[in-house]
């Protein structure tokens, strides 16, 4: 008997079990997914990238003073120029970190640059491209001004005791800044998933291997390396495991026991030498393995042991089309606890694609921009699983719902810009 995992919403709809919309496809794997709750703390370089296991608190305000904004003249609104102009006399200078140590009174001011503290009895500065000089100590300046103008006030991007990070928010180089602000030099973040990977196929040689009528190199563990590394994981390059029942399933119970992640490719369809599906059936669970989508059909997703597994397809473009449609959110939440989506944005179709209902397609697609601004897609030509260069030569998917019957020219189509994968 396989050992089949079914949800409440799957039991009692047998063709669902085997044929998984994409959306419900998603749904159904985040749910397997229990996201890492271990951390370590790391210095603040090291933690780019890295999802915060803690709330981070400001110990202090951010600016810590009032400061000005501009180089110029500080002095009090209240004696501001109500109409006409005034003369004011120039009482000190105060730098970025050597303030002005005395105080300003009315017909005053006092020379300060950007980052200065406001000296005591000032909060207005008028900037030094608005002032007239009038000699040494002098200066004069016309009205129109408004109080408490080009002024930082203390406090006023971060707040002393206020949450500035959230648990499970992924270090950004902004977030980077905002701590060293803070004076904080480390933090704890959950540890890194480690995802283990391999392709399968008797027919795949390493670089550097002659190929023999009918080998191809294995393309698919380079391109699953470049994501991965992308979203920063650890990876465990297992390299080529030949089509036998016996290799394979030591290739399974060896990744499995490394990692929180094993992602397979090739083996995946009903051919003779497609052993991923029995041996996942025998050596763990299976989720659902078929989805109604092109490319990426066959994609056998389950569990072994602790660990999620994704039998991705052979064919290089369905590699990275289930990848980046269920591997990678899967691995974000895994990472983080987070939910998310990649985002998609509408453009206009500057040619025909061809569609059936039935299937969700993710065609590749060349999203461009013109001069006023109209977005604009096209498809990037030969759109078969094993045509690689699509990839490469698109920047986006075009995406086709299950009922799409086809777009015409000049028709609206939701893409995904790869540029929200990284
Ligand atoms: P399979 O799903 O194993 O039947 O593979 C489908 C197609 O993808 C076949 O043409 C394979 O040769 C090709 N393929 C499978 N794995 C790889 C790989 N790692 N690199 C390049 N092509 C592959
Ligand atoms: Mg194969």
């Amino acid at each position: 008997m396989s050992n089949v995992i079914h949800s409440a919403s799957c039991c009692d709809d047998v063709p669902e079990a085997v044929t998984l919309t994409v959306d419900k496809a998603r749904q159904r794997i985040i749910d397997t997914v229990h996201p890492i709750t271990s951390c370590e703390k790391l210095t603040l370089r090291n933690a780019l990238n890295r999802v915060l296991a803690e709330d981070i608190i400001s110990p202090m305000d951010v600016p810590g003073h009032t400061n000005s904004a501009m180089d110029g003249y500080a002095l009090s609104g209240d004696d501001l120029p109500q109409s006409g102009e005034q003369i004011y006399q120039i009482i000190g200078k105060s730098f970025a970190g050597a303030p002005f140590s005395g105080r300003c009174k009315a017909g005053q001011c006092v020379r300060i640059m950007t980052g200065a503290v406001m000296p005591e009895g000032t909060d207005t500065v008028i900037m030094q491209e608005h002032i007239e000089t009038t000699g040494p100590d002098g200066v004069r300046i016309a009205d129109g001004h408004r109080r408490e103008q080009n002024v930082r006030q203390a406090g006023e991007d971060i707040t002393a005791g206020s949450t500035v990070l959230q648990t499970s928010h992924k270090l950004t180089p902004a977030d980077l800044g905002i701590l060293s602000s803070l004076g904080i030099g480390e933090v704890r973040v959950y540890r890194r998933p480690r995802v283990a990977f391999f392709s399968t196929g008797d027919e795949l040689r390493s670089i550097g291997e002659p190929l023999a009528e009918g080998d191809v190199y294995d393309s698919n563990r380079y391109s699953l390396y470049g994501m991965l590394k992308r979203l920063d994981v650890e990876v465990l390059d297992m390299g080529v495991v030949r089509d036998n029942e016996n290799e394979l399933r030591k290739a399974f119970s060896e990744a499995a026991a490394m990692a929180d992640v094993v992602i397979t490719s090739g083996g995946v369809s009903v051919g003779e030498a497609d052993y991923i599906k029995p041996i996942l059936e025998q050596t763990g669970e299976i989720n659902f393995w078929k989805i109604a989508m092109k490319p990426g059909r066959p994609l056998t997703q389950g569990r072994i042991g602790n660990s999620l597994f994704f039998g991705l397809p052979g064919n290089p473009v369905a590699v990275m089309v289930t990848f980046y449609q269920f591997v990678q959110p899967a691995l974000n939440y895994l990472a983080s606890g987070r939910k998310s989506l990649p985002m998609t944005i509408m453009a206009t179709s500057t040619g025909n694609i061809f569609k059936r209902p039935g299937r969700y397609e993710f065609q590749r697609g060349i999203l461009e921009q013109s001069a006023d601004g109209q977005l604009t897609v096209r498809k990037t030509g030969q759109q078969g699983s094993g045509v690689l260069t699509s990839m490469s030569l698109a920047n986006c998917f075009i995406l086709l719902p299950e009922d799409c019957d086809g777009v015409s020219s000049g028709e609206t189509v939701q893409v995904q810009p790869f540029s929200t994968f990284i």
